[in-house]
């Protein structure tokens, strides 16, 4: 196999995960005529609905055959009325996270040119960090397993390990690094943390430093999280790459998303030590499905990040190249052509701005300088 053919499991899900997915798929489509590249998508069904079809949310060997592909590209999952007899939701994305433990939430927040921001400040335009969230332990430990007992008190426990904070702050320290290499960022990884109230903060930024003195050329912080709930507000501008716990990231990536124009401008990827899953930050939105106004935008630039991690990871310059291409395409779109989605209030449709900007990689019109 060459190092430019990759086998794809695409999930695209329910609601406006199958509408964004056909955007996502004609800019792939660009990619693989412009590139070089090669896609082989093995189609994976699932969700609330499946489950309501079929009694399973994911097809027979649907994790193991996801698990086989060179990448998950994912759409959304989850519907509000169908949920497991416990009332719990339906969420085979969890599932895949904890079956190859995709520790790393990767939550790029950058402004894009032509998209209204949060803050009028001149220098929100440069923002460009990326929050990283663990997410196999933290307080999510305690998922299905706390406790309440005789009605009168409820508890659910934290847990921090070694292990995995020396993996996150490893990654974080080489996405800092990658980053100054690839946008000229200041390699800096600041810990979210809350050190000076409980032990196992202060365990996780002392382990934090102990792996990030590996990395002599990164500049190591910390930050305390109710700090910066305030600074990513005031200065969101200065912070490069933000580790934290798996709470504190799935709370302050959501702030981040509503800087930069909402859910629809913010994709993630959940790495592992093996497996990359890439999906929109947003759900299916019922609210907005089978419409054709979905912002594709997240789900866009979560295709991005899933060519940069198998150009990285499988050593192809082209696959590189070929998400920072749709990077800067996307930025093409909304800033110079002037495109709007439905959700900052514009009327260009998920399939036109898929199309725009799949024509713009096909044309090189906006390639990097
Ligand atoms: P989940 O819990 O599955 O993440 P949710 O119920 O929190 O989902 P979403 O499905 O993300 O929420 O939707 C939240 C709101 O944001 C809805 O009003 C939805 O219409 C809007 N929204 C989310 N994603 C997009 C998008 N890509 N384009 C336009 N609007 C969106």
């Amino acid at each position: 196999m060459t190092p430019n053919s990759f086998h794809l499991a695409v999930m695209p899900g329910e609601g406006i995960g199958i509408e964004v997915m056909e955007a996502a798929s004609a800019v792939l489509a660009a990619v693989e005529d412009r590139f070089g590249l090669s896609f082989r998508p093995e189609t994976i069904p699932g969700g609330a609905h499946h489950y309501r079809e079929t009694g399973a949310t994911l097809p027979k060997n649907g994790i193991t055959r996801a698990g086989e592909a060179d990448a998950i590209l994912f759409g959304a999952m989850g519907w509000p009325d169908i949920r497991y007899p416990d009332g719990t939701e339906i969420a085979p994305q969890l599932d895949l996270r904890v079956a190859y433990s995709l520790f790393a939430g990767v939550r790029p927040i950058r402004a894009i040119p032509g998209v209204r921001l949060a803050l009028a400040d001149e220098r929100a335009k440069t923002i460009d960090l990326v929050i990283v969230r663990e997410s196999t332990e933290g307080m999510f430990a305690s998922r299905g397993k706390g406790e309440i007992i005789d009605d009168r008190e409820a508890r659910d426990t934290q847990v921090i390990t070694r292990a995995t904070t020396e993996k996150l702050t490893e990654f974080c320290c080489n996405l800092a690094r990658r980053r100054r290499e690839s946008r000229g960022t200041p390699g800096r990884v600041t810990l979210v943390d809350k050190a000076n109230v409980f032990l196992s903060f202060a365990f996780m930024r002392k382990v934090f430093y102990e792996a990030a003195a590996n990395h002599p050329d990164i500049d190591a912080r910390h930050h305390y999280v109710d700090a910066m709930a305030l600074d990513l507000v005031r200065r969101p501008w200065d912070f490069d790459v933000l580790p934290m716990e798996n709470l504190f990231g799935d709370i302050l990536s959501d702030l981040g998303a509503g800087l930069i124009g909402g859910m629809g401008f913010a994709p993630s990827a959940d790495i592992g030590a093996a497996n990359g899953m890439f999906q929109p930050s947003h759900g299916t939105a019922p609210d907005i499905a089978g419409r054709g106004i979905a912002n594709p935008t997240a789900m866009i630039l979560s295709a991005a990040m899933m060519l940069d991690w198998l150009g990285e990871t499988r050593g192809s310059q082209a696959a590189v190249d070929a998400g920072r291409a749709i990077e800067k395409s996307v930025d093409h779109a909304f800033g110079t052509l002037g495109l709007r989605s439905h959700d900052i209030g514009g009327s260009n449709g998920t399939v036109e701005i898929g199309r725009a900007v799949a024509e713009l990689i096909r044309s090189g019109e906006a390639d990097p300088q």
